[in-house]
């Protein structure tokens, strides 16, 4: 797969790695058709290239790349080519602020076209770009660029005054600021995006990177514990497209809309690299989740492919099938999910509402693209996140004291999901955390820490994080099973499950629920809930207390932050919450 070049140079970067080229051999065999990379001319790997440069001397050029659609409904069209020059532009603006290739670029943004522009220029001009969230406060926004030796950040003027100007001086690696919306004036080391741009090269050639040199620093969502920074080289590009392709059925005559951030990986590697790589045309809106505007802009654009999470599903499941009713989405053909379990309920939902079912796929930022997922050629098994991409080898590993050991090969046992090294967007390193990094190998997999099942037909079931497992009177217990199960229940809109220290039981499960609306929050509730979990599940798995609340913690990627739930009912530290976002009690 790809091109000869490209391998060669990969392999040769490679040598003290995990080895790559049993992985190309397979895509090779795998997809002989499929989307090829073209590489630079004179040789090097460019994901910015991929993605952009390489459709100039095809009939894609003039094609809709991007329909940008602001918050007031706006609408800005971007073709390939108008795309590919706007990059040069910002590109050739980083040397000549002084920043050298492998310049750390971070952006503060909301989902605006200059976020766009600014991703794709940084990787033209060979440095490393880096996108943040905007809605992040000022402390988890400087540790971040601390951690990532921020040399220039893009952002806009309020934000810059209100989360960046009163630390700034405590960055020293910070050597620039661009806003994208007005004139800093005498803001020093402050520059206007629009004046810097006016004067830039739009020819500007995309510099030779090669394959591992580092393109995207991204920070994982901190579900877990503190957010760690994930580094990404120009060679994933292969696999951001090649999954796009398998497991998002991409096609160039495809309508995408991914409604991830860039400020998570999936907004990068299915949100920017791999739609562009493939020639499709993209929607982007800037507004935040909401149920009749999603509707609306799926009906308009007549979007054929959509991208989506388990929290905006079930956000639109609670708000019932007749507004969906009051619009036409015949052009939608595939829908997917990613980056929490997506419950068993919500894939009929899809099909029995949207008129076609949702396609789970599973995947981290350390991987770079999605590993396993339900494929558009395949069975979907609802509640199951499918079955491996071509050329990726899962496993589940038994646990003993010591750690990870044996390959389980019994079906439907849990253990944890591990892979084999070697696919092109695997990260290359935690940036600053080399220990960690060794860590997550053992045997010679890389140890996913989160816990599944494999069925007889090669199917995986989430069963939850490492962290999040429920041990009561000797039954392991995931949250999803608990979880999916009260989803089942026509009250419930959303569910947390935890494990609760107790005397007896070593631990007991308690979830915590939010309601649809018409439904109240009343005891008797409580006690139907209880004894539907029992029926569902047996007395032994089903949770022992139910709370309810208005609405559940979650990162700002949309992720139930169980560990919260935990630290709060145990009266421990908060830890580290810099990306919670919905909190309600
Ligand atoms: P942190 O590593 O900081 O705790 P995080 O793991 O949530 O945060 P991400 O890399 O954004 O950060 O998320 C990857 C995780 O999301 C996976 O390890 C898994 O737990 C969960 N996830 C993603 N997709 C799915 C899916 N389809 N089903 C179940 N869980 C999923
Ligand atoms: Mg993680």
């Amino acid at each position: 797969m790809g091109h000869p070049l490209i391998k060669k140079s990969a392999k040769a970067a490679l040598a003290n790695l995990p080895d790559y080229r049993q992985c190309y051999d397979e895509f090779d065999r795998a997809c002989p058709s499929g989307p090829q990379l073209t590489g630079l001319p004179d040789g090097g790997l460019n994901m910015c290239f991929e993605a952009l440069d390489r459709h100039l001397n095809r009939p894609v050029a003039d094609k809709l790349a991007i329909r940008w659609i602001s918050k007031h409904d706006q609408v800005t069209d971007y073709s390939y080519r108008a795309l590919c020059q706007l990059t040069s532009r910002f590109a050739s603006i980083l040397p000549a602020l002084g920043l050298p290739t492998g310049a750390r670029i971070f952006s503060l943004l909301g989902r605006q076209p200059e976020l766009y522009i600014a991703a794709l220029g940084t990787l033209k001009a060979g440095c490393v770009f880096t996108p943040l969230f905007s809605a992040f406060g000022p402390e988890p926004i400087r540790s971040r660029m601390e951690i990532g030796e921020a040399q220039l950040l893009l952002t806009t003027l309020s934000l810059y005054r209100k989360k960046v100007k009163p630390w700034r001086n405590t960055l020293p690696s910070l050597k620039a600021v661009i806003v994208i919306d007005g004139d800093p004036g005498s803001e020093p080391g402050c520059y206007c995006l629009a004046e810097l741009m006016q004067q830039a090269n739009p020819d500007f050639p995309c510099v030779a990177t090669q394959p591992e040199d580092m393109a995207l620093l991204h920070f994982t969502s901190g579900t877990t514990g503190k957010p760690k920074g994930v580094i990404h080289v120009h060679q994933a590009v292969e696999y951001h497209q090649l999954s796009a392709y398998w497991a998002l059925d991409l096609k160039p005559s495809d309508i995408y809309w991914c409604t991830a951030d860039p400020g998570w990986v999936t907004g990068t590697s299915y949100g920017i690299i791999a739609p562009l790589c493939l020639g499709v045309t993209m929607i982007i809106d800037e507004a935040e989740f909401d149920t009749e505007r999603w509707y609306r802009l799926l009906q308009q654009q007549q979007v054929t492919v959509w991208y989506t999470a388990p929290t905006a599903i079930r956000m639109l499941m609670k708000a019932g099938p007749d507004i969906r009713n009051q619009y036409d989405l015949s052009a939608l053909r595939f829908i997917a999910s990613v980056g929490e379990p997506l419950n068993p309920e919500a894939v009929i939902w899809g099909q029995t509402v949207l008129s076609v079912p949702f396609h789970d796929n599973w995947w981290q930022t350390e991987t770079g693209g999605i590993m396993i997922a339900n494929f558009a050629s395949q069975d979907i098994k609802p509640g199951s996140m499918g079955r491996p991409l071509p050329g990726i080898e899962a496993v589940i590993l038994s646990q003993n004291e010591s750690g990870p050991s044996e390959v389980i090969t019994t079906p439907m046992q849990v253990g944890e999901l591990a892979l084999r090294p070697g696919w092109p967007s695997m990260f290359r390193g935690y940036l600053h955390q080399e220990e960690k990094y060794q860590r997550s190998f053992a045997h010679g997999w890389y140890l996913s820490g989160d816990l599944a099942m494999q069925d007889e037909d090669g199917y995986f079931w989430f069963v939850g994080r490492k962290d999040d497992l429920i041990k009561s009177s000797g039954h392991l217990i995931g949250p999803f099973e608990v979880e999916s199960a009260l989803m089942e229940h026509e009250a419930v809109a959303e569910v947390g499950v935890i494990g609760k220290p107790d005397p007896v039981a070593g631990e007991i499960v308690k979830a915590f629920v939010t309601l649809k609306p018409g439904f109240t929050p009343d005891e008797a509730l409580q006690k139907t809930l209880l004894g539907f979990a029992r029926q569902r599940l047996g007395a032994a798995v089903a949770p022992k207390e139910i709370v309810f609340r208005r609405n559940l913690p979650k990162t700002r990627s949309g992720k139930i932050m169980r560990r919260l739930l935990k630290a709060r009912e145990l009266g421990l530290p908060e830890g580290d919450i810099s990306t919670l976002e919905s909190d309600e009690q």
